[in-house]
């Protein structure tokens, strides 16, 4: 079976059940946090454990490495949404150790995306519109570096209220770890 297909058919069991009445909430987060992390497969369960959050909690952003890349995208958008319109108060940017964002190679990328048939004339008309897709594409070194300037980011963002704590962390995929990288109580 097709994963639609299975999705669709499991989901109408979960609702006939009534599987979602321990998962019902409202929008607004309890905790009054949102938090930035990254899209990686051992943090979906493991982090909101780590942390002790449930549904209903908190807002959480997922990206490719936890990072703002815009400070005009929607990544940002979404903080500043979850701060005005649902009473967030505390921001939250947990990176991890052995983040795929940190060994994405823009060439291998590209070359990838010429095997899977994009037209190379497609690449460079983008580039000639001042899109380079290699830097784009582009993750980081450190992860506590990336960290650290995503935060500088939303501090220092013209629409993020100075009450706002902006709190960077790195987590470990393996053990849920979380290490401080920078406290938004001192900044
Ligand atoms: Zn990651």
């Amino acid at each position: 079976m097709k994963a639609l297909d299975e999705i669709l058919s499991f989901n109408e069991e979960f609702v006939h059940n009534k599987e979602y009445e321990t998962f019902q909430t409202d929008k607004f987060p309890d905790k009054r946090m949102v938090i930035l992390s990254c899209m990686d497969t051992r943090l979906v369960e493991l982090l909101p454990k780590a942390m002790n959050i449930k549904n209903g909690d908190v807002k959480i952003i997922k990206t490719a490495g936890a990072i703002v890349s815009h400070p005009f995208g929607s990544v940002m958008r979404s903080i500043l949404v979850a701060i005005y319109e649902l009473n967030a108060d505390e921001v939250f940017v947990i990176g991890h150790h052995d983040c795929g964002m940190s060994s994405v190679d823009g060439d291998r990328v590209v070359a990838k995306m010429k095997d899977r048939h994009i037209d190379p004339g497609t690449l460079s008309t983008l580039e000639r519109s001042g899109i380079n897709i290699k830097d784009w594409l582009r993750g980081f070194d450190n992860v506590k570096d990336s960290v650290a300037n995503s935060v500088d980011i939303i501090r220092n963002h013209p629409l993020i209220p100075a009450d706002v704590a902006i709190h960077g962390l790195v987590i470990s995929p393996e053990t849920g770890k979380l290490e401080l990288v920078t406290s938004g109580y001192e900044a």
